[in-house]
């Protein structure tokens, strides 16, 4: 689903990945592990496409994301990709149910599809009667799981996480992490969460841990 070989990235004189091989399955939760400035960041936003590799190639889905184009990738990117981030990132004056629609009516399926099956992620997600509220008005862990239903709303194999209960108390933290495996079992997808969170990285059905720009354990 998801092949990496011999990613490698720098900024400036500094090496942050060397050589990073990864293979992704279907249907998996992978943490990402490691130490601060190890570059966990750097191989998500690579993985998902947000970022370049120096060299090397990645596959996803059967396409080789380096090779497309920019208008390309964002589409490709958009329709078969997710994502959540440590601040949830939803755009303020819009509401629950309009930032997890955004990303379907940007690939352009029919409206009324699309307000449907947002309306159906929040209600899978326990905040159906949050749909009308913005973000403001939500708690911090409301407000995740309309990143998490906005993730999934172009139904794609792949959601990356970065950090995605970094902002949360435990107990937020632990309901989030069960969202994730419950939607791996019941959606078959797989999900590549950077996390500090020991919790979650046991509980992970893979742990990659990056050490000095390299993969210590896939
Ligand atoms: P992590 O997510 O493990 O904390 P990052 O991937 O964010 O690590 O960063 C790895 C290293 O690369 C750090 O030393 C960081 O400062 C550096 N880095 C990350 N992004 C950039 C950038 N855009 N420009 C320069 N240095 C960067
Ligand atoms: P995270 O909290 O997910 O590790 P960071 O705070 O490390 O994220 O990075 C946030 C953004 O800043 C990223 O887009 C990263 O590329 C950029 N960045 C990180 N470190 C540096 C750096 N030393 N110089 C320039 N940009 C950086």
């Amino acid at each position: 689903m998801l092949k990496a070989n011999n990613i490698s990235k720098s900024y400036n004189d500094l090496q942050v990945l060397k050589n990073v091989e990864l293979d992704l399955m279907n249907n998996e939760v992978v943490s990402i592990v490691g130490a601060s400035g190890a570059g966990k960041s750097t191989l998500l936003h690579i993985l998902g496409t947000l970022d370049k590799p120096d060299a090397g190639s990645l596959t996803i889905n059967g396409y080789d994301v380096v090779a497309l184009s920019a208008n390309k990738l964002a589409k490709f990117r958009n329709s078969q990709l997710g994502f959540v981030f440590q601040f949830h990132n939803l755009l303020p004056e819009f509401s629950a149910i309009e930032n997890v629609c955004l990303p379907g009516f940007i690939s352009g399926k029919p409206d009324a599809e699309v307000k449907s099956r947002g309306k159906e992620l929040l209600e899978i997600l326990g905040i159906g009667a949050r749909a009308n509220h913005r973000p403001s008005e939500l708690s911090g862990g409301e407000q995740q799981r309309v990143a998490v239903a906005r993730a999934l709303i172009n139904d794609p194999n792949i959601v990356f996480a970065d950090e995605p209960s970094g902002n949360l108390d435990s107990k937020n933290a632990e309901q989030l992490h069960k969202l994730f495996f419950d939607l791996r079992d019941q959606f078959k997808k797989t999900f590549v969460i950077v996390t500090h969170n020991e919790e979650l990285a046991e509980l992970s059905d893979r742990k990659v841990e990056i050490k000095d720009g390299s993969i210590l354990y896939a």
